[in-house]
Order: C-alpha cells, then sequence, then structure tokens
C-alpha cells in the first residue's frame, strides 16, 4: 500500500474558480462593493476602538465607468492594504482577510457586519475581466502599491505614488462582457444588489433643483450633486421603537415601488439569539392571482441583496408576504445563492412563523376591529397555515375567525357558544353550518337562518381542507354545507310535524313523482315538514360534495369518478303537494311537478341548457 497527497496546481484552480464557482456573474460587482464596505467598515471600527488615530469623515464608495478605455472603477476610501497585506489577502486565494479581522477583534467587531467569508469574492473579478489591478493605499504609514494581473497565476506588485487613503479596484472588462461597460446595466446592478448597503455609494451626479430666497422672492436655483444610489440605514435596521406606520409604509414603497396599495400589517423581526435575524415582513393585500404574487421577499446578508427565493427559510404558506429578511447566519454556499438547509435553518423558519402567528395575535386582541375588516384579505395566508403547519395550527386557534353570514366574526370557542344547544347530528356531534357562496345557496341560507340557525360564510378556496382538519381535531364538530342533506335532517328533527297524508296518499304521490324525477339521478325523500317549509328542496351528501371540492383543488383522484348524486326532499304537508294530489288530468300534474322540480333545481344551480329553456317556456305558458 502506498499513501499520498493529490497535488492541486495554481494552474489548474485557477480557470476552475473563474468559471464554476460563481452561479451568477454579474455578482462580481456585488462582491467588490461588499470588500470595499468590508474595508470601510474596518477603518470606522479601528477609529473608534482608537487603534487608527485618523480623521474619518464620511467615507463613501465610487462606481464609475469609464466606457472608452473599457475600464470600470472601484473606489473607496476604507483601511487600504499594505504591500504585505496584498500578499497576503489577495495572493492567496481563499484566505480571507474578513475572517481573520473578525477573528482578531472577536469581541468588539461581532457586530460590526462585516460581509466577507470565504476569501473568494475578490476572485469574482476576473469573470468579466481581462485584467484586473488594484491600487491600495493603506491606513498605516506606508507606501501606495500597485497589483496587476492578467488572470493567469502570475502578477505584478510595485510601488505606487497614489496619496489618498483606501482602494481603487480597476476592471479591463474583456469583450464578452462589455454589457457591463453600460451605465444603465451598471445602475441595474447597484440597485439589485447594493441598495440598502451602509456606505454611501456614488454613482456619477444629477441635478437637483434647490429653493432659495425668502418667500416673497422665490429663486430656483440648479445645483449638481453626487447621485448615491443607496438607503444606508433601511428601516430593518432601525429598532421597532424608532419608526412609526409610516415609516413601515413607506420603506414598503421603497421596495415595491409599482405597487400602489398599502400593506395590511407589517412584522418587525429582531433576534440575536440564538441566531442574528433581522427583517420586516408585510402582509399584502392578496389579490386572486395567488402564483404570480409568491417570492416577493428578499434576502440579505449585512445589507446585501442575495437573492429572492427564501424557499426553506420562510415556511411555505408564508412566501406570500413581502419584505425583507437580513441575516448573517442564514448558510449559504460560497455564491450565497444557494441555500444549505440544515437545522440553524429550520431554527429560523420556526422563528419566522412564531413570530408571525404572535403579531396577528397581539393585532388580534389590541385591535379585534381592524383584524376583522382586514380578515378577508388575509384568511388564505392564516388557513394555509394552520393547514400546513402544526405549531401554527395550534396558535392561530384563538385568532382564526369564522364569519357568519350576518357579518359577525366568531373565533372558534365563540362560535361553539353561539350554536344552539340541539343544533346536533346522529352522534350526538355539534353541527356547524356554512356556506360558500352568498348568491349560489341563498335561499338555502334563507330557509336555515329562518329556522334559527347560524351560517358561516366560509369562502376561501382552501375552505373544505381547514374544515376537514379542524373536524378531526377538535372533538365532537361536524361541519355541514347549507344545501347538504343535513340541514333537511336538522328541520325533520326541529319540527316533529304530524304527516297530513295517510300511507294510500303517499304511494299515489310517490307514483306521480317517480314518473317525473328520474331515480338515477336523485333519491326521493318524502318528509312531513312545517306547512311553510319549502315544499320541493335538493340537497347534496356533505361527505360526497366535500370529497369533490377536495379533489378540485389537488386532493387526490379517488373521488374523481363519483356520479352526482341529490336528494330532493318533497314536504309532504305543503299546499303545492295537496294541491298536485287534487288535479285531475295527468297533463296538469306533470306540468306542476315538472315546474317544481325545475325551481328546486334553479336553486343548487342545476338548471342548465335545454331544460332551462324548457323551464322558461313552461313558465311563460304558466302566467299566460
Ligand atoms: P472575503 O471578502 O470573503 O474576505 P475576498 O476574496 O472578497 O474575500 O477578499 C479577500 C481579502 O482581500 C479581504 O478579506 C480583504 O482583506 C482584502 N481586500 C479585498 N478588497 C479590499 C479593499 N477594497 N480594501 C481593503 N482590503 C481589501
Ligand atoms: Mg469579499
Amino acid at each position: 500500500m502506498s499513501k499520498g497527497k493529490i497535488n492541486v496546481s495554481v494552474e489548474n484552480i485557477f480557470p476552475l474558480i473563474k468559471k464554476f464557482l460563481y452561479s451568477d456573474q454579474e455578482i462580481f460587482l456585488r462582491e467588490l462593493i461588499s470588500n470595499a464596505t468590508d474595508a470601510t467598515t474596518k477603518l470606522k471600527h479601528l477609529s473608534n476602538i482608537g487603534e487608527a488615530k485618523i480623521d474619518i469623515e464620511n467615507p463613501i464608495i465610487e462606481v464609475k465607468v469609464d466606457k472608452k478605455n473599457k475600464k470600470l472603477h472601484i473606489i473607496d476610501q476604507g483601511v487600504g492594504m499594505t504591500q504585505d497585506e496584498i500578499k497576503k489577502y489577495i495572493n492567496e486565494v481563499a484566505f480571507s482577510g474578513a475572517e481573520e479581522f473578525l477573528e482578531k477583534y472577536k469581541d468588539s467587531a461581532k457586530d460590526s457586519g462585516i460581509i466577507g467569508h470565504f476569501g473568494l469574492g475578490f476572485y469574482s473579478a476576473f469573470m468579466v475581466s481581462d485584467k484586473v489591478e488594484i491600487i491600495t493605499k493603506s491606513y498605516k504609514d506606508e507606501s501606495a502599491v500597485h497589483w496587476s494581473c492578467d488572470g493567469s497565476p502570475e502578477f505584478t506588485l510595485n510601488k505606487h505614488d497614489k496619496k489618498e487613503r483606501g482602494t481603487e479596484i480597476i476592471l479591463s472588462i474583456s469583450k464578452d462582457s462589455k454589457d457591463y461597460l453600460e451605465e444603465s446595466k451598471i445602475r441595474d446592478l447597484l440597485r439589485k444588489y447594493n441598495r440598502f448597503m451602509p456606505v454611501p455609494i456614488k454613482f456619477g451626479t444629477k441635478e437637483i433643483v434647490k429653493d432659495t430666497g425668502s418667500d416673497d422672492d422665490k429663486k430656483e436655483e440648479k445645483e449638481i450633486v453626487d447621485d448615491i444610489i443607496n438607503i444606508t440605514e433601511p428601516a430593518w435596521t432601525k429598532q421597532p421603537k424608532d419608526l412609526d406606520e409610516q415609516n413601515y409604509k413607506d420603506f414598503y414603497k421603497e421596495l415595491y415601488p409599482m405597487n400602489f396599495e398599502d400593506p395590511l400589517f407589517n412584522i418587525h423581526l429582531n433576534v440575536d439569539y440564538p441566531f442574528n435575524l433581522t427583517g420586516i415582513l408585510y402582509f399584502p393585500k392578496i389579490s386572486n392571482d395567488i402564483n404570480l404574487q409568491k417570492d416577493k421577499i428578499q434576502l440579505y446578508q449585512n445589507q446585501v441583496f442575495v437573492t429572492d427565493n427564501v424557499e426553506g427559510i420562510v415556511p411555505e404558506f408564508l412566501t406570500l408576504l413581502r419584505g425583507v429578511i437580513d441575516s448573517p447566519d442564514i448558510p449559504l454556499n460560497v455564491s450565497r445563492s444557494y441555500l444549505q438547509v440544515d437545522s440553524a435553518v429550520k431554527k429560523i423558519t420556526n422563528y419566522i412563523t412564531r413570530k408571525v402567528a404572535d403579531k396577528l395575535n397581539s393585532i388580534f386582541k389590541k385591535e379585534r376591529d381592524k383584524f376583522q375588516e382586514k380578515w378577508n384579505d388575509i384568511k388564505v395566508i392564516i388557513e394555509y397555515g394552520m393547514l400546513s403547519e402544526e405549531k401554527f395550527y395550534e396558535k392561530a386557534k384563538s385568532f382564526a375567525l369564522y364569519p357568519s353570514t350576518d357579518n359577525e366574526y366568531f373565533t372558534f370557542d365563540e362560535l361553539i357558544n353561539e350554536i344552539k344547544e340541539n343544533q346536533t347530528d346522529k352522534e350526538d356531534k355539534t353541527i356547524i353550518l356554512y356556506a360558500t357562496d352568498l348568491k349560489e345557496q341563498d335561499s338555502y341560507i334563507k330557509l336555515a337562518k329562518g329556522k334559527g340557525y347560524k351560517v358561516l360564510l366560509l369562502d376561501s378556496p382552501i375552505i373544505s381542507h381547514l374544515i376537514q382538519k379542524l373536524e378531526s381535531n377538535e372533538k365532537n364538530i361536524s361541519f355541514s354545507r347549507v344545501d347538504s342533506d343535513t340541514l333537511e335532517n336538522l328541520i325533520k328533527k326541529d319540527e316533529k310535524s304530524i304527516s297530513k297524508l295517510d300511507d294510500k296518499q303517499k304511494d299515489k304521490l310517490k307514483g306521480y313523482l317517480e314518473e317525473i324525477i328520474p331515480k338515477e339521478k336523485f333519491t326521493l325523500q318524502l318528509e312531513a315538514l312545517d306547512s311553510d317549509t319549502i315544499p320541493f328542496m335538493i340537497t347534496q351528501p356533505e361527505f360526497m360534495r366535500r370529497m369533490k371540492d377536495m379533489q378540485a383543488n389537488g386532493g387526490g383522484g379517488m373521488f374523481g369518478n363519483m356520479p352526482e348524486i341529490y336528494n330532493v326532499v318533497v314536504n309532504t304537508n305543503s299546499n303545492l303537494i295537496s294541491n298536485i294530489l287534487s288535479i285531475k288530468t295527468k297533463n296538469k300534474r306533470e306540468r306542476l311537478i315538472k315546474q317544481s322540480m325545475d325551481l328546486a333545481k334553479l336553486s343548487q344551480n342545476l338548471l342548465k341548457g335545454e331544460d332551462l329553456t324548457d323551464f322558461i317556456k313552461r313558465s311563460f305558458d304558466l302566467i299566460k
């Protein structure tokens, strides 16, 4: 057996780094600006702790496009590098000066917001450049140096006469990447990645108009100022106590300038133990196209934009929210765009879920009216959360609302108290009646309300799934849609009327009805109800309709081909039935049954096509 060490030679690795390390070419600018920001942060820190005895005013970073010479400049006024530091930090690939700095100033610099990590960011510059130069002057009393490298592992390093402290990176943009010599392209990139970074970034100048002079003698003066593209202290980096409602709304506009609607609520995230995370999440007003509105949350690391794919960090049901999450602790791979899912991420996800639930709960408790008012806009997210996250379900139980058709809002517990005591099914479970559509189910709602039952209005698309879950989680309840067979059972139980018809008359009626009403589609039921209760009513078994509903929005194919079976409940005590029985002419009788049946179908939205046309014609004949 022999042992050895694999020999990795720089010549081979270097082209690989250029080609494969980064998922996206354009991030080179983000990396260079991150380094410039780190250099500035370091200088501020050293000055704060008295290690650099210098005046720092307001250091900025400048980006310049020199289209003529095909060069891009990134200039900072930060710590700079000495010749030795260049050798150490730049010439050694994957040696991170940022990590070293954090290690050295462990206690004082822990929360300084240093971005660098892997010691690889700088080399991304070679993805778009034929040559990269560094001209840098350290804050220490040493001469400036000029480093230059054309992408091969060979470099040159010379003294330079730069006098100002800081670093200038000069990229000679390669032919393939000439897009990066367009001002608009660079501006877009700066806006995308660097819009909320902590050091001001200048990109060119702009003209502003200033009001000068007194009130009576107004003058306008034009002035050329630096065009600073970033907001250095975005709202999420501040303390919630220093922000008011308007600040949150303004920041929302900042994030989504194309969005004209105000957010409904905001949730300020702010933890530093056991992980560091800040951010602001917003509940937007959701319109119908849910998919278009997903994935608008932006992920930042120390104010550097990373991605707007927060899959895995934010629980699925909250991807409809908007806003920003910033955490240096979210483990991303080198290219920073892909998440390495691990237990730390799981903790972050749980924290976000809990925080959202707590915030909703506190709004519900403190401002119930406001919460109720917005319920319709937020219910889909909450109901989806209750279905998909057990922990959220437990918390949401106290603030999830169940509105009635009369615009009252109940929590689950309040609802149970509202329901009639004897409103139970065969197994003694409390029956909760609900409608999904005020218009389509109007006649059933009226009927139920007329009999003194409370009817809920539950109209979100996933409601049948939630109902199923509530029934299995909460003991002794059962939901039934208002037009299901349950209502007829309730009424029967309540009324206990004595039948006006004897058995012979019942058989006769049955015969008449069966001639007209097709057996394969309708199960005929003769019931002795109050004489003023509806004479013909079509209902559908609750379980059957619900299975179909659930299947329609993705609940398995088991019930796909279930036949449509309905009940026809005929009130034998109604005057209409007495009429039908007393009519002598067969034609007239049949017409009356058909008409009644069609009316019942109409209120279940079952009368269509030719049947509807016939019904209209017959109705006109009847009133002629
Ligand atoms: P990282 O930022 O992850 O440490 P980089 O490859 O981006 O790795 O940079 C390597 C090191 O080079 C940095 O840690 C820093 O010490 C040094 N460096 C890069 N850019 C600058 C700059 N503009 N000013 C001062 N030092 C810099
Ligand atoms: Mg870096």
